[in-house]
């Protein structure tokens, strides 16, 4: 099974795998250890990566890049809408309300989701990761930013299927590096003393985590995470693409944001720019050919004037420190390092922001570009049967505080209890107590609308079903599981109903709070009980429901002290998810099947290509042989009308045949090689003929000194009997007779004719020779007695027999041994 780690980036993609030798990054068909998030979309095909970026130029309204912000959201969504305008291709809304992509495909206008287009990326990294490992990617573990939400988390795993890959876990960017970080880690302290506490700053292209971890031994909790989603790479370009249209503007009168085109072209200089401003403080010019209406143009650059056009983005950068640092309920002094990892960390002006909010220099330990892979691929080597990780704990914390509401079923009112609040240990299930008499619908939501990147509050919804009255008439008792699994989704895993459970509450509510720390399903440890009622509209948070049960507003009994007298019954009650974020079966499905139709198409077009570049390499090969050593290999008249086919398929590819199908490609080559192969192999006979030649004269050469030894009564060969040796000599003399006439014939041919020997026939001479011969006069001589006299032959000695008597004694034991096993020599 290969284990296998995607960091999917915004801009860049890292894959890293793990091999016998440990965990290593997978480098791509261009031996860049990034692949970008790039997916670009032509007349035959698809390129995805380095492939498509260089498209990203000329084919600039069908080449999708910067989707990843884009999972999950609905056309609508005003962030959809503000990207939208700043993105080269179109936004599209789809049946569902969801935002999708449309770009030219197959010459035709087409529709993807994000989904799709994912998984088409997927699709690429998963390609690369088969090629390095050799073996079929199935099992994977995919990073996704730490703010995700539910909807953006169902809707990159439903990338994953249609790529068709088994996510075992979506991890959070920053808790990968904390695992990459801490797994390695010697003298971490024991589970019973203060942890070893360490913050993580991401900054990639598109946005700024962070996350404040405790380290113990074998074991990673994180304590808080916080986020600027919007606060990356990008806008750093941004600024300098901001201040040159600007400048071009009025040195140049252009009006560059009105070729989405050349907006591309300034923004990647505007990157590299950037990019030089990390290492060189000095002025850096900005020059680019032909760039509107074939003008040129130039402008420059330095690392002051950029801080400065920049230093909001940079003060920016201080509030996430800021929250998780105090989410996190540490002290600056309690954080013993902090790694910054991501691209954009690169900036000096932001490590230098980092490093004065924590009052220390920052750590570069981990590899900025391949941490988050790293991570994931050893937390899929840990979820993974193949390999033996050490043991190492990860409790991870969701971004999002999470509530549940449900209806009254006395009075229709509503309430809503937040089950997990911010940074709540991930994963981990809470088990509800209901009284009810009828099936009735929970729904799970965001109750902090202001604190999501995106204002989509409902996750999901959920109706219990199948729930009847209590014998006795009375509500029957339902114990509601919700959790929060490794990947961060929250659902209501199950529901079940509590039979012949006598009880005086008229509708009631239970809280039993249980953590996990390796899947809900390993649930371990209970923690505290609570009880409540609600009649209320209103959220309120798992301390409000506490204290309410401290004042003794709700019930003096707890259930439970009932239930010990009763006896009960166990149903499981079935849940019907009457809404998702994720897509339907049947649309899955379908997009599966879409997507392996582009994967043959891409393979078709792959298949055609190669069709196409044999032509085009035989082409220039021969022509550039048939100048040099074939050129007497082939008479006048076969040159030129080899020439002229050269010269005219080289035209032709250029013309007609620069788009043709695979099978004319073939043909085309064929033309090519009926006319050359038999000038190649002439040639190359005429290297190898001579050769074995040599190989054959020497062997009769050889044979004929034995078969001279042999008349000469040499001791090696008096053993062979006349008539064999009758044999090698007719063999030999054949074969002699055979060479000579042949090369005779041979000579007489010109080298342009077809030859009158084949090197594989002289080839098979020459093994018939070895075969007849080698076994006549390699045949051992017969074992010649010792000369001695038996009278004064040594005796042997007493414990020392001949081969003979040993197998003669054993052979005799194993029969005694059948008879009889006690027997003893
Ligand atoms: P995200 O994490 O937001 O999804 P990503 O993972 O694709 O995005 P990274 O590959 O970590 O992002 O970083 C890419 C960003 O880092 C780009 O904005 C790039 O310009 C920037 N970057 C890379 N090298 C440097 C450098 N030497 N100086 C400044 N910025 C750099
Ligand atoms: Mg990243």
């Amino acid at each position: 099974m290969a284990v296998v780690g995607f960091d999917v980036g915004f801009q860049n993609c890292c894959i890293a795998v793990v091999k016998s030798g440990g965990i290593e990054t997978a480098s791509n068909e261009f031996t860049d250890r990034c692949t970008p998030a790039v997916v670009s979309f032509n007349a035959k095909n698809r390129t995805i990566g380095n492939a498509a970026k260089n498209q990203m130029i000329t084919n600039t309204a069908s080449t999708v890049s910067h989707f990843k912000r884009l999972h999950g959201r609905l056309f609508q969504d005003h962030s959809v809408q503000a990207e939208k305008a700043s993105l080269p291709y179109d936004l599209v809304p789809l049946n569902d309300g969801k935002v999708g992509v449309k770009v030219m495909y197959l010459d035709q206008e087409h529709r993807f989701s994000i989904e799709q287009v994912t998984a088409m990326l997927l699709t690429k990294l998963k390609d690369i990761a088969e090629a390095n490992l050799q073996k079929k990617v199935v099992e994977c573990v995919i990073s996704i930013p730490s703010f995700f939400t539910d909807s953006e988390r169902k809707s990159v795993l439903d990338a994953a299927k249609i790529a068709g890959l088994n996510c075992l876990k979506l991890m959070n960017d920053s808790t990968a590096v904390a695992l990459n970080y801490g797994i390695y880690k010697e003298g971490l302290p024991g589970c019973d003393e203060n942890p070893k506490i360490v913050a993580f700053v991401d900054m990639g292209h598109s946005a700024l985590q962070v996350s404040v971890c405790a380290f113990n031994k074998g074991k990673l909790r994180v304590l808080s995470t916080a986020f600027d989603p919007y606060l990356g790479g990008k806008d750093f370009d941004q600024k300098l693409v901001e201040y040159f249209c600007a400048e071009f503007k009025s040195k140049y009168k252009m009006d560059v944001k009105s070729k989405a085109r050349a907006m591309l072209r300034l923004t990647q200089e505007c990157e590299k720019l950037k990019k030089l401003m990390s290492s060189n403080s000095t002025d850096i010019l900005l020059n680019i050919e032909c760039f509107m209406d074939d003008k040129d143009v130039c402008g420059k650059m330095n690392r002051a004037k950029f801080e400065e056009l920049c230093a909001d983005l940079i003060e920016r950068v201080m509030v996430p420190l800021m929250t998780a640092v105090e989410q996190a309920q540490v002290r600056l002094q309690d954080i013993s390092a902090v790694e910054i990892v991501g691209g954009a960390t690169r900036i000096p002006a932001v490590k230098a922001q980092i490093s004065k909010f924590f009052k220390r220099d920052v750590s570069t330990t981990l590899n900025a570009d391949e941490a988050v892979a790293r991570g994931c691929a050893l937390q899929c080597a840990m979820l993974s049967p193949a390999f033996r990780v050490r043991d190492f704990s990860i409790t991870d914390a969701i971004p999002f505080p999470v509530s549940l509401s449900w209806t009254s079923e006395a009075d229709e009112g509503k309430s809503c209890y937040e089950i997990f609040g911010r940074n709540h240990p991930c994963p981990s299930a809470k088990m509800i107590t209901f009284y009810r008499s009828k099936p009735f619908v929970l729904e799970v939501f965001y109750s902090d609308l202001t604190s999501l990147p995106f204002p989509e509050a409902k996750i999901a919804e959920y109706k219990v079903q199948n729930i009847q009255p209590q014998e006795n008439g009375e509500k029957a008792k339902l114990k509601v599981k919700v959790q929060v699994n490794a990947s961060g989704i929250v659902s209501v895993s199950s529901a079940t109903m509590v039979l012949r459970v006598s009880s005086n509450e008229s509708e009631s509510t239970e809280i039993n709070e249980i953590y996990s720390h390796d899947g809900a399903d390993d649930i371990n440890i209970e923690v505290g009980t609570t009880l409540c009622l609600f009649h209320n509209h209103e959220c309120i948070n798992s301390k409000n429901v506490c204290s309410s049960q401290m004042n003794g507003e709700v019930n003096n009994h707890p259930p439970d002290a009932k239930k010990a007298k009763m006896k009960v019954k166990h149903v499981v009650l079935p849940i019907e998810e009457t809404f998702t974020q994720q897509l339907p079966k049947d649309r899955l499905s379908n997009y599966m099947e879409q997507e392996s139709k582009m994967i043959q198409q891409d393979c078709q077009e792959k298949d055609r290509n190669n069709a196409k570049n044999a032509v085009e390499e035989n082409v220039y090969y021969y022509k550039h042989k048939l100048e040099g050593p074939y050129q007497k290999f082939i008479n006048a008249q076969d040159h030129q009308a080899f020439s002229e086919l050269l010269d005219g398929t080289e035209n032709w590819l250029y013309e007609e045949g620069a788009d043709q199908d695979k099978q004319t490609y073939i043909n085309k080559l064929e033309e090519i090689h009926k006319l050359g192969k038999p000038v190649q192999n002439r040639y190359q006979e005429s290297i190898r003929r001579p050769k074995m030649f040599e190989e054959l004269s020497a062997k009769i050469q050889s044979y004929m000194t034995i078969m001279e030894e042999y008349k000469n009564g040499s001791d090696s060969y008096c053993h062979i009997d006349a008539m064999d040796m009758d044999k090698v000599r007719v063999c030999v003399e054949d074969t002699q007779v055979w060479m000579t006439n042949i090369k005779d014939s041979q000579d007489k041919c010109r080298s342009d004719q077809e030859p009158a020997i084949h090197s594989t026939q002289i080839e098979e001479k020459l093994q018939v020779l070895n075969n007849i011969c080698d076994e006549i006069v390699t045949k051992p001589r017969p074992r010649v007695d010792s000369p001695m006299d038996d009278s004064i032959q040594p005796e042997q000695p007493h414990n020392k027999k001949s081969p003979e008597d040993v197998t003669m004694e054993y052979t005799d034991f194993v029969q005694n041994e059948a008879k009889n096993s006690h027997i003893n020599i």
